[in-house]
C-alpha cells in the first residue's frame, strides 16, 4: 500500500511539473512552432541568390538557411514543415509582427531603428551596399548621382545612405528589386543603390552592367523576430544555431555555394 501512495505521490508530483512547463512556455514563440510542429518564415522570391524562383522552385541563401532552422528547431530533414510566405523590404516588418509570419530570414540588416521593432539574431551574413550601373557609365561613385537619378527599393537601408552621401540625387523607389532593375535598363535612372549580394545575381545573369568597387556600408544580415520576451527562447536557439553553423563551416559552404565570387573581385 505504501509503495502504491509513493508511486502516485512521484505521478501527481510529474504531472504538476508538466503542467508548469505548458504554462510557463505557453507564450513561448519556439514552444508553439514545435507544438504546432510547422514554422512560418517570412522570404524573398525575388532578391537571386537568397531568395529567388527558377523552374518552379524557391530556392537560395535564405532558403538554405531556412531549412537549417526547422531542421534545428523541428528535426525536419527536407523542409517540408516550413511554410514560406514571400516578403517585400516594404512588407516584411507589419508581416512579422501581424504574426502573419514567425520569422523573417529575407536579406535583412540589423539597424538601429528596425531593432525598436523587432528582435534580431546574430548576423549570419555580411553584405555592403554598391552601385550596379550600365558598363559604359560614367557614374563611377555614389557622389556622382549628386545630379542624377538613383533607383532603390523601398523600405530597404539603402534610401538613407543614398541622402546622406548625394542628397541632391533624385531617388527613384520600387517595391521589387525587378521593377528597379526595368528602370535601370530603360535608363530611367543612372544607378541602383543596393546590397552588393543581390546586385551580383542581376550582373550573374545580364550582360552589360557591372557593380562599381566601393562598399558604402556593412549590411549585417540577420533572421528577425517578434520583439519581446516570446523570442526569448527562439532567439538562444537560433544564436545557437548560427554559432554552430559558423564553426562547422557550414555558413563558408552555403557561401560558396550561392555567391563563390562576391568578395574575391
Ligand atoms: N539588406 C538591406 C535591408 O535590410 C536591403 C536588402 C533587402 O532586404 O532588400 O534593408
Amino acid at each position: 500500500m505504501k509503495k502504491v501512495i509513493i508511486l502516485l505521490c512521484v505521478f501527481f508530483l510529474f504531472l504538476g511539473l508538466a503542467g508548469c512547463t505548458v504554462s510557463k512556455n505557453s507564450k513561448d514563440l519556439l514552444s508553439k512552432i514545435k507544438l504546432k510542429n510547422k514554422i512560418v518564415i517570412g522570404i524573398k522570391n525575388d532578391s537571386k541568390p537568397f531568395g529567388y524562383i527558377e523552374n518552379d522552385e524557391l530556392k537560395g541563401f535564405d532558403v538554405d538557411i531556412a531549412k537549417s532552422v526547422s531542421r534545428r528547431l523541428l528535426g525536419d530533414t527536407t523542409g517540408e514543415l516550413i511554410e514560406f510566405i514571400y516578403v517585400t523590404p516594404e512588407s516584411r516588418i507589419s508581416d512579422l509582427n501581424s504574426g502573419k509570419v514567425d520569422m523573417i530570414i529575407a536579406t535583412m540588416s540589423i539597424n538601429s531603428t528596425r531593432s525598436h521593432i523587432v528582435d534580431f539574431t546574430n548576423p549570419y551574413f555580411i553584405a555592403g551596399q554598391a552601385l550596379m550601373v550600365p558598363s559604359g557609365s560614367k557614374v563611377n561613385s555614389i557622389e556622382s548621382l549628386n545630379t542624377k537619378k538613383a533607383g532603390i527599393i523601398l523600405g530597404t537601408t539603402c534610401e538613407k545612405t543614398i541622402r546622406h552621401l548625394a542628397p541632391n540625387a533624385t531617388i527613384i523607389g520600387r517595391k521589387t528589386y525587378s521593377e528597379v532593375f526595368n528602370l535601370l535598363k530603360e535608363n530611367k535612372v543612372d544607378a541602383i543603390l543596393a546590397d552588393d549580394s543581390i546586385l551580383y545575381g542581376f550582373v550573374m545573369d545580364n550582360r552589360g552592367y557591372k557593380i562599381l568597387p566601393a562598399r558604402y556600408t556593412k549590411e549585417y544580415y540577420s533572421i528577425a523576430l517578434r520583439k519581446g520576451d516570446e523570442s526569448k527562447e527562439l532567439k538562444e536557439e537560433l544564436n545557437k544555431l548560427i554559432d554552430f553553423m559558423q564553426q562547422s563551416g557550414r555558413l563558408n559552404r552555403i557561401k560558396e555555394k550561392w555567391i563563390p565570387n562576391l568578395h574575391k573581385s
